[in-house]
């Protein structure tokens, strides 16, 4: 998506470790007409699928699952990062490693908000190794939901996790694919 792509040229900063700093308008400070823009752009890309529900995880993923389930006119459901966990039947949990964080996180959804009824479009603000949405994908299978799309704001393509979700069948469409970066130089190339 052109309009995502010259915005991250424009005020993303490429940091040392393959990460790519976004806050001025995607996870810290939130452009919300961009946000617009991008969910017009989910909804042209699953027109066909009859999602019920958005899926995300807290907390960068909220802002851009709101905007998107404004749009579908759906419910959105983010999963929650505990400490602790109930294991009371009440709850999927799952454990996510955090790819900016370097650690290891319980993620919970409660049964109430996720069932067989439920066709789920999971939106997050990045992908990078994949074990986020491997988490979400997980809960969703516990809760026998069906996953009919993933959208993700940037995902970074030099990483492995968006070619394995889509060799593994998913209908995964990132708006921005970033194929490399240079914190030296600040140049970002996207997969055309
Ligand atoms: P994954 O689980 O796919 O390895 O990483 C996805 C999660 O890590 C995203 O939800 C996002 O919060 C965070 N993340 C991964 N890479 C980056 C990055 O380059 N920049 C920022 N701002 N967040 C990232």
């Amino acid at each position: 998506m052109k309009l995502l792509e010259e915005r991250i040229r424009r005020d993303g900063v490429v940091k040392p470790g393959g990460v790519l700093k976004v806050d001025a308008f995607l996870n810290h400070q939130m452009d919300i007409e961009l946000f617009a823009a991008m969910a017009e752009e989910w909804k042209r890309l699953f027109a066909d699928r009859p999602i019920n529900k958005i899926l995300t995880i807290e907390a960068s993923g909220i802002g851009i699952a709101a905007v998107v389930a404004h749009h579908f006119g759906v419910p959105v459901v983010f999963a929650k990062k505990t400490q602790s966990i109930n294991l009371d039947g009440t709850m999927y949990s799952t454990r996510i490693q955090s790819f900016t964080h370097n650690r290891i996180y319980d993620v919970i959804v409660s049964t109430r908000f996720l069932s067989p009824d439920d066709h789920v479009l999971i939106i997050d603000d990045f992908l990078a190794n994949g074990c986020a949405l491997r988490g979400l994908l997980e809960i969703c299978e516990a809760a026998g939901a069906a996953v009919e799309g993933i959208g993700i704001a940037i995902e970074k393509g030099f990483q492995a996790g968006g070619d394995e979700l889509r060799e593994a069948g998913y209908d995964l469409q990132s708006l921005a694919i970033v194929e490399a970066m240079d914190p030296e130089t600040g140049a970002i190339e996207f997969r055309s």
